[in-house]
Formats: structure tokens, sequence, C-alpha cells
């Protein structure tokens, strides 16, 4: 169900967005074009919300046809279209079912491994996060079932305990799940979760690595997590619980004093306790900072600063999640390039 753009830069507006339409986007926007939904935003909820407040998409309601390259409505907008039965061959019932936790790196579908792209391709059913690289989706066989689970920030989400027993119950049916996650699986992933739920089932599953958000951020905005002579390291740690926060289990002192590069991610909305924190103990307020929001996307923004400065210049830049954050010398490690 692939929509084909003209040329990268093709203006298009999608109407009657269906229940795929973030797979209908984020193909349209791998292939370089600029997107607009043919609805009203007080109307929108959900994944079109989402779409809208990562800027990937923006609402059109009252949309001159000629202002755009191409009018397109969504191949997912039928009502039936998203949810029909898999007609799967009758061989392949007979056999047991299973699931792969794929990582899918952070959003680029480049960056998706070849073993993660082989079994999405062998895949009756796919699991899968806002943050996987869903514009592959719709190059898949129409015949398989795609599942969103998204958890969106303070907005729709499956409970994890619902998507155990949705993969259990998928591969119980003699299906091969695929389990598509953004990043790594088991970077914040709760791929152990999901393994565990399998593995008591007696259901078979395997794990295909993917390209982790916190490497992969701030190589792709210029800034390598260890620099000869900078930085012997790094840590990877989540923002989601502050430092303010007693349910937090961060000892954000040790954090400080490993002199590595710190990376954050969930941490936007913490970014300014998070950064006291750090200079509390011992970060010096002028060491360079960044923010990458959308990393590997066309919307891939970038926000640099001294980690003391740094919550300023995000908030200023109206810079939103996903993002990590990476704090340390590394981060200026960099020579820009010779023009
Ligand atoms: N398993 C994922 C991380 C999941 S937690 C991984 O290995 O990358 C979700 C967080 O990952 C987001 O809040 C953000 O901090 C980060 N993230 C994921 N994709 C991202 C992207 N494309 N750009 C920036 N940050 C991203």
């Amino acid at each position: 169900m692939r929509l084909t753009v003209p040329s990268a830069g093709a203006r298009v507006l999608v109407h009657t967005p269906g229940p795929r339409i973030a797979e209908t986007v984020h193909g349209l926007l791998d292939q370089g074009a600029t997107v607009a939904l043919r609805v009203d935003s007080s109307s929108a909820g959900g994944v079109v919300a989402d779409l809208a407040s990562r800027r990937l998409v923006t609402f059109d309601p009252d949309a001159d046809f000629d202002a755009y390259d191409l009018v397109l409505r969504d191949p997912w907008g039928q009502p039936g279209a998203a949810t029909d039965e898999h007609d799967s061959p009758a061989g392949a019932r007979a056999t047991a079912g299973r699931v792969v936790l794929v990582g899918g790196g952070p959003g680029d579908p480049g960056l998706l491994t070849l073993a993660g792209m082989s079994a999405l391709q062998a895949a009756d059913v796919v699991v899968c996060d806002r943050l996987a690289p869903l514009g592959l989706l719709d190059t898949l066989d129409p015949g398989v079932e795609v599942i969103h689970v998204g958890k969106i920030p303070r907005g729709e989400f499956t409970p994890q305990e619902r998507i155990n027993a949705i993969l259990v119950e998928q591969a119980r049916a003699g299906r091969t799940v695929v389990r598509l996650k953004g990043g790594d699986s088991f970077v914040f992933g709760r791929g152990g979760e999901e393994w565990n739920a399998c593995i008591e089932a007696g259901i078979p599953v395997s794990v295909i690595p993917g390209v982790t958000s916190s490497i992969a951020g701030p190589a792709l905005a210029g800034i390598p997590v260890t620099h000869r002579e900078l930085a012997q390291g790094f840590v990877v740690v989540s923002g989601h619980v502050g430092p303010q926060d007693t349910r937090g289990s961060v000892d954000w002192g040790a954090v400080a004093r490993t002199g590595l590069t710190i990376v954050v991610l969930m941490g936007v909305a913490n970014l300014e306790p998070l950064a006291r924190a750090l200079v509390a103990n011992g970060v010096d307020p002028r060491t360079p900072a960044a923010c990458v929001a959308d990393a590997g996307l066309a919307t891939q923004r970038v926000v640099r600063a001294t980690v003391a400065d740094l919550a300023a210049a995000v908030a200023d830049a109206d810079l939103r999640p996903p993002a990590v954050t990476v704090i340390g010398h590394a981060v200026a490690a960099l020579a820009a390039p010779r023009p």
C-alpha cells in the first residue's frame, strides 16, 4: 500500500486519514514530501494529534487542492482496511507461532538492520510503537496485519500487560509476530518484559538488536558519545523521573562525577532540574550540551547550549519529545565540515 510521490519536496495533502495514518505519513515523509492532513485540528485526536505535535504534519481542513502537488486519499481510510483478518495460507497456520523482538532504530528506515528487515518481511503480524520506522510498514504485503500499541506521552496507550498478551495470543494463533520498536528493544524498550512473558507462555522468542537513539541521536547531530581525550565512556540514563522526584532511583550525584558523556532519554520535561542536579554535583555549568529531537527524521532539530542554559534554550526553541539530551565535552568534539 505504498503511496509514491513524484519528487522529494512534494507538497502532499492526505484526506480521510484512516486508522493507519501514521504509516501513510511516515511513508510519504521518508520520500521527502511535506504532508498536510485535511482535518480540523479541533477534531484531531490520538495518532493524528501526536503527528501534528511532532510537526510531522500540518492541518488544512479547508484545503485548496491547487496548492498541493498531490492530493491523496489515505489508502487505509476505509474503516475495514486496517482490521481485515490476515488471510494467511493454511500451511502457515499449522506451524507454531513465534515472536521476534526487532529494534527498529530511531525512525529513519535506513537505520533498521538487514536482519530486522528480513524479520519484517517474514511476519504475519507486526505489533509496533509510534517511534518505530513506521514508513517501512507500507512496503510490506498488504495482508500483513499491523497492530499499533504506541504509547503517546500523556495520551493514548496500551498497557504493557496488554501488549504482552497480544504477543502471546498472536503467536498462539500460529503466527510469526514481529514486535517492532524504536531504537533497541532492550534500551528503555521493555523488551525484557515481553521476552519473559513469551517464555512464561512457552512461546519461542528471539531478539534482533536495533540502533539505539541514545547513540544514533547524538551521532546524527554530529556528536560522538566518546572521543579520545574528551570522554572515555558514556552513561545512558532515563530522565523520565527527575532528580526532584522521590520515585527516582538514579544517583545523579554519581552520574555527575563519572566524568563521562551523559546521555538522557525521556528527559525533555525535566531538563531544568536535571541540569541543576548535575551542576550542583560538580559538572561545570559551561559544559557543552545538546538536545536532539526527532533524530533521523525530516523534522530533526538540534539545540546546543551550555548545560546551565540548555533547558531555557530548549524551551525557547519549543523543542518537543522525542529527544535525546547529551552533556559533556565530546558534544563539541567534531570540527565543522569545510565549505
Ligand atoms: N528503545 C529506544 C528508547 C525508548 S525510550 C532506543 O533505544 O532508542 C523513548 C525515548 O527514546 C524518547 O523519549 C527519546 O528520548 C528517545 N528517542 C527515541 N527515538 C528518538 C528519535 N528519533 N529522536 C530523538 N530521541 C529519540
